[in-house]
């Protein structure tokens, strides 16, 4: 009997009023019931969004270092549960177990990073022009956030909001995906076991539509922190602008990788393949166009063609897997879709192509590791984020085209550019319109430390993660404080001679 999944709110653990549930399930064996999970009612999110409200006073005015305090208390916990968090994230979301331990870690390190903030959460001061008079800036929390997410970085993009916020001084309602109610529910009670008070951290289950966007336009809340597709997000975009709400959103890529005549071609092959098939290429930043120098273009294509038909599908626990499964039924059929419609529009199939059913596999959501060659930029398999292990090899005859293709959607992401020549790199660093921009190393891989999201329709807001520039400003507002200690009436701009 598997096991049952609960909401967190207000410290305790409940059922949904409405006694629903729904059920998350191992996309590598269908028959495996990863979790039963409660599906929140409106009156579920209601209290959720009071007990937060609730606890908001108290714990903004907890000194930030102690709020930290708690976040490294958490780091340590999630340290000492990896393995057993890791498997679990492999078993309800897919992918390979070092990814599965990769995504705990970057909560670990998220968590660190955030602890520390605690003692720096620093603003500005800054000189006045008047005499006996002091200027600075200083951050403040922003109230009762929305967090809503997805389910491909199951641990770590919860994660990635919950500790910011928290240091920050906010409390926050946590709607995670369906698909990977367990993880999260397994990360909140790490976070409960740290020491957050009653009613700080909260989180209800449901689906986006009922849950997520009752939770995202409810009156309680300040504002919503957003990861998930260009569709959701733009539709959340317009429903936060009409109440004048607060909203920071990181949604799809379309990232491409250009290899450049004089690249290393191994070593970008090598990155090609991590990029376009690590995670099944189910990753806001995978590499699904890669923009190929006409003069390596057929010596690279036999190279990655070699590389992708080694790779080993089967479920992610097995250490001979490569390539786990697809996350659900709804992707899988979404992603052979895009494979039709890249045979239609011209594209040339040269691998893959269709659902993995060896084995264990039929069982489960595979779809063979998938490329297409002489795909045209203007194709939809070239345009539309696919969300699966499907690659577009493009042609390109110099360098400027290729960056012409790399800008040519409506996503701006990550990009990467593998070239030997200092002078190519630089023009490339310079010119691609993307948030991350990497030189001789794949689409994936981003650090904690620094600001992660996008440009067009990829991002909307302050982007996640890194102090300055990403999360600290998500999570936090501006107040600009002046004192006058001269003792008279001292009028800025005015008092000059
Ligand atoms: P999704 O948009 O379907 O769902 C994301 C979250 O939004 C889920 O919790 C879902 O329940 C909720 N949701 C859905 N409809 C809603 C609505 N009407 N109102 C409120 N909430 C709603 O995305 P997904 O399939 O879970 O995730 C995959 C997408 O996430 C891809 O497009 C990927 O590129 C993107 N992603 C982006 C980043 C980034 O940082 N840029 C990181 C990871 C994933």
């Amino acid at each position: 009997m598997a096991e049952i999944i609960k909401n967190f709110i207000n410290g305790k653990w409940v059922t949904g009023q409405d006694n629903g549930t729904f059920k998350s399930i191992n996309p590598a064996r269908k028959d495996d019931v990863v979790g039963v999970v409660t599906r929140s009612s409106r009156r579920d999110i209601d209290r959720a969004v009071d007990a937060a409200r609730g606890a908001y006073k108290q714990w903004s005015l907890l000194p930030a270092p102690h709020r930290g305090e708690i976040l490294y208390r958490a780091a340590e916990l999630l340290s000492k549960e990896k393995k057993s968090l890791g498997q679990l994230v492999t078993r309800e979301m897919g992918k390979v177990l070092p990814e599965g331990l990769g995504d705990v870690q970057e909560a670990v390190d998220m968590a660190y990073y955030m602890g520390g903030e605690g003692r720096r959460l620093s603003g500005e001061t800054v000189p006045s022009e008047l005499p006996g008079k002091d200027a600075k800036s200083i951050r403040v929390p922003i109230g009762v956030f929305a967090l809503i997410t997805p389910w491909n970085f199951p641990i770590a993009i919860p994660a990635w909001k919950i500790c910011p916020a928290l240091v920050a001084g906010n409390t926050v309602v946590l709607k995670p995906s369906r698909d990977t109610a367990v993880c999260a529910t397994r990360l909140v009670e790490i976070f409960e076991a740290a020491g957050v008070p009653r009613g700080v951290l909260n989180l209800v289950h449901g689906s986006g539509q009922d849950v997520g966007e009752y939770l995202a336009t409810h009156p309680g809340i300040d504002a919503v922190s957003f990861t998930g597709s260009c569709d959701t997000g733009e539709h959340l975009e317009g429903l936060c602008g009409g109440i004048h709400r607060h909203i920071s959103a990181e949604m799809g890529g379309k990232n491409a990788i250009i290899i450049l005549e004089d690249a290393r071609l191994e070593l970008a092959v090598e990155g090609a393949i991590w990029g376009g098939f690590g995670t099944t290429g189910q990753r806001c930043t995978a590499a699904s166009r890669l923009v190929v120098h006409e003069a390596v273009y057929p010596e690279f294509v036999t190279m990655f063609k070699g590389a992708a038909s080694r790779l080993r599908l089967g479920n992610g626990l097995k250490k001979t897997t490569d390539v786990g499964p697809v996350i659900n039924e709804s992707q899988f059929k979404k992603i052979l879709d895009y494979i039709e419609a890249g045979k239609k529009g011209g594209a040339k199939l040269i691998l893959g192509g269709k659902p993995f059913t060896e084995g264990e596999c039929a069982k489960g959501f595979f779809i063979e590791p998938t490329l297409f060659i002489d795909v045209d930029p203007e194709m939809r398999i070239a345009q539309e984020e696919i969300f699966g292990p499907v690659v577009c090899i493009i042609k390109a005859k110099d360098l400027d085209e290729a960056i012409k293709i790399v800008n040519g959607t409506r996503y701006g992401l990550s990009s990467a550019i593998y070239t030997q020549e200092v002078n190519k790199s630089a023009i490339a660093e310079r010119d691609l319109d993307t948030g991350i921009v990497y030189i001789n190393a794949s689409t994936i891989g981003a650090e904690i430390q620094l600001p992660f999201g996008g440009t067009k329709h990829t991002g909307m807001g302050p982007r996640e993660a890194g102090g300055r520039g990403g999360a600290l400003d998500a999570y936090t507002k501006w107040k600009v404080i002046y004192r006058d200690f001269s003792g008279r009436l001292q009028k800025a701009q005015i008092d000059r001679d």
